[in-house]
């Protein structure tokens, strides 16, 4: 199944992701997890590719499970890190012959402690040609990645948004973003991105705030800014009453994307059901 054909209905698309264990003993709690999220209203589910590769055998692992044990059409993100175009070539290939339909491609970040993206020799640069890669290879539905907050490491945000054109024009189906918590930032992205000519359903990333520290962490990771009245909430709670605060945002913040008529909804389930559950209970669709 084609991610492509179930996008684009009247009701905006739910997603979930989730991030593969770092070892196999933890596959058994995320399963246990993902199959309580299964029984939620969803489209799809998407696996993260770990840094350089490394969960690459658990990331199709766990789709497999998902696909076959969840009856769930799963996406698997699959980056430029550390790998050759041949060799892409064939873990694209074997995707296909695992029967995955749908690929999230990435670039990738820089290893841990650099600042520069150090591509594979005979590897690709940026997102772009890993899509023409894939288109090449076979018949996939391909997601890419957009930043209503604008990539890191572009300062130069109308560079930005050509780059994404180009990686759309390379044959992108759909754009799923960074995670904000600032509706303005993702609705003046959308009309940049249609001005620019951009015309895929662009999937909104929500992740709530379940801890202080950890939304900390995610947005000194990615670039996201926490507007000053959540921040606020989150400076004056205690940290017990954090998840509530956060999980209520997730909720106002979806509640007016649908107002706005946003395509899709993804939700970074963190791995954990209670917070994704909650949030999809409190969705006005
Ligand atoms: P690109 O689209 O290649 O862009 C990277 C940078 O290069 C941008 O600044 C862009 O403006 C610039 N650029 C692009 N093309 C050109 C060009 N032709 N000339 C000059 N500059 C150019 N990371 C993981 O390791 N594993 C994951 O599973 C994963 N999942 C993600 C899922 C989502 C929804 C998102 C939003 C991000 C995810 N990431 C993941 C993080 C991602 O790998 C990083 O954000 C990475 O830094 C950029 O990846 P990209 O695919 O957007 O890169």
């Amino acid at each position: 199944m084609f991610i492509r054909d179930i996008l684009g209905g009247e009701q905006p698309s739910i997603s979930f992701e989730f991030f593969p264990p770092k070892k196999e003993s933890g596959l058994e709690e995320l399963y246990s997890h993902a199959a309580e999220l299964s029984k939620l209203p969803s489209n799809f589910f998407t696996v993260t590719y770990g840094a350089g590769g490394t969960t690459r055998g658990l990331t199709e692992k766990v789709v497999d499970h998902f696909q076959t044990e969840l009856s769930k059409p799963s996406i698997p993100h699959l980056t430029c890190v550390g790998n050759s175009r041949d060799e892409l070539k064939e873990i694209i290939s074997g995707f296909k012959t695992k029967g995955i339909d749908n690929i999230l491609a990435l670039r990738g970040d820089p290893p841990k402690g650099s600042f520069d993206f150090e591509p594979h020799p005979d590897g690709f640069v940026n997102a772009s040609g890993l899509v023409s890669l894939i288109k090449e290879v076979d018949d996939f539905s391909v997601g890419v990645a957009g930043y209503p907050e604008g990539h890191p490491e572009t300062p130069n945000k109308l560079a930005d948004m050509e780059h994404l054109k180009t990686k759309v024009d390379a044959g992108a189906d759909f754009i799923i973003t960074q995670l904000f918590f600032d509706n303005h930032d993702f609705l003046d992205f959308r009309d940049r991105c249609r001005l620019v000519g951009i015309n895929v359903p662009i999937l909104a990333g929500i992740m709530p705030a379940l801890s202080f520290k950890g939304v900390q962490r995610m947005c000194g990771l990615c670039g996201a800014k926490i507007p000053a009245k959540l921040l606020e909430k989150l400076m004056n709670a205690n940290e017990e009453d954090i998840p509530k605060i956060g999980i209520e945002w997730a909720i106002q913040q979806s509640n007016n994307l649908i107002a706005n008529g946003v395509e899709g909804l993804h939700l970074y389930t963190l791995n954990k059901s209670r917070a994704t559950t909650d949030i999809l209970e409190g969705l006005i669709l």
